[in-house]
């Protein structure tokens, strides 16, 4: 009755850095309120994930090892978590808020007579009670929510904290878990990712984002160039995916991915606050646009005014010639 529990999302292989965000500011909300600290893994191999769970200070790791799990099924997931939660108590489950999480976070809070708190912005324990602000109404608004429920779950928005490295003397129990692999009524059978071997958008820490701005192959040639030279995901607006230039799976906004990179290139982006909402998380925003009046340069930490088509063939170049010195 006296942890915080978080669960510790994988994905190809490796930890969700949305999770490990979340664990680390665990860690210092568990040592603010006196509670102890536990992390949770579910895989087929989950070994292979605590050390490096453990440098980010939880007191025990729940490593819960069942082939289930390695097929994203939501049933397998709210199954494992359900029986971690019956067994630990804890006071609070913290997670990212991941695909999986979103699926299964409403049955989990019903399953054990939880407060359920989703797509939280920033949370804190007061007076006994969970508070949390979420960005709601494509981010325009944050709404205070409260539980004082004996167990709250909260899922939480990536980039909201930073993944900062603590270690501590931690154990690892392993968890042989029951599922009946059987009894699933649906079985995934191959992962095809729209990333191929590029960056994945929605984890990558440096996106450099198309508007409409870059009219035409030319332009997707030189926003493919720049990330190519920082090793960065491509992402871009609505106007752009919807005139074909780049497939829909690549749109940031509200009706897009929500992303939170160390760094966002706006490149031709106005910066309507459908795709604000997408984005708004990000460390630092620097925004291209020969609009000096842009919106977008309100959530700009860098901004430059000027033709995209002259300023992205100098700053690929200079950053290529960086990177090679
Ligand atoms: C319900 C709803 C949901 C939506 N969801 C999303 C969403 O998820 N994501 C999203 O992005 N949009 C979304 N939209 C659309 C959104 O309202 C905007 O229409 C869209 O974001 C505009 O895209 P843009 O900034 O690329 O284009 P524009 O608004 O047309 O801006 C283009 C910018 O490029 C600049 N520019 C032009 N040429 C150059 C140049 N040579 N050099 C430098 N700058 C240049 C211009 O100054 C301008 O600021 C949604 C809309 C609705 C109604």
């Amino acid at each position: 009755m006296s942890s915080i529990l978080v669960y510790v999302a994988t994905q190809d292989g490796k930890i969700k850095r949305s999770s490990l965000e979340v664990l680390s500011y665990c860690k210092r909300l568990s040592e603010e309120n006196g509670l102890s600290l536990e992390a949770a893994v579910l895989d087929a191999d989950p070994a292979r994930f605590t050390d490096k769970i453990a440098s980010y200070g939880p007191s025990k790791i729940y490593a819960v090892k069942n082939p289930a799990f390695s097929n994203h099924l939501a049933s397998a997931l709210l199954e494992g978590l359900s029986s971690l939660i019956s067994k630990i108590n804890p006071r609070l489950l913290a997670c990212a808020s991941t695909e999986s999480v979103k699926e299964v976070i409403g049955a989990l809070g019903a399953r054990h007579n939880a407060g359920v708190i989703p797509d939280v912005a920033s949370f804190a324990i007061q007076n006994g009670s969970v508070n949390a602000e979420r960005p709601v109404m494509s981010a325009k608004v944050l709404s205070k929510t409260s539980s004082s429920s004996d167990l709250v779950l909260v899922s939480v928005r990536s980039g909201s904290y930073d993944a900062v490295e603590s270690p501590a003397e931690t154990t690892v129990e392993t968890i042989e878990f029951d599922f009946e692999t059987a009894a699933l009524k649906s079985l995934l059978k191959e992962v095809i990712s729209s990333a191929g071997d590029k960056v994945d958008l929605s984890e990558a820490e440096v996106v450099v984002a198309a508007g409409r701005g870059i009219k035409d192959e030319q332009g997707r040639k030189l926003i493919e160039d720049l990330a190519d030279s920082l090793g960065a995901a491509v992402g871009a607006s609505r106007a752009v995916t919807e005139s074909g230039l780049f497939p829909a799976t690549l749109q940031i906004g509200q009706t897009g991915k929500v992303v939170s990179p160390q760094l966002y290139f706006a490149v031709g982006i106005s910066g309507a606050i459908q795709h604000v909402a997408g984005m708004a998380n990000s460390k630092v925003i620097v925004a291209i646009n020969k609009d000096a009046d842009a919106p977008i340069f309100q959530y700009a930490t860098y901004g430059l005014v000027g033709d995209l088509f002259k300023i992205l063939p100098l700053l690929t170049e200079q950053i290529r010639t960086y990177k090679a010195s």
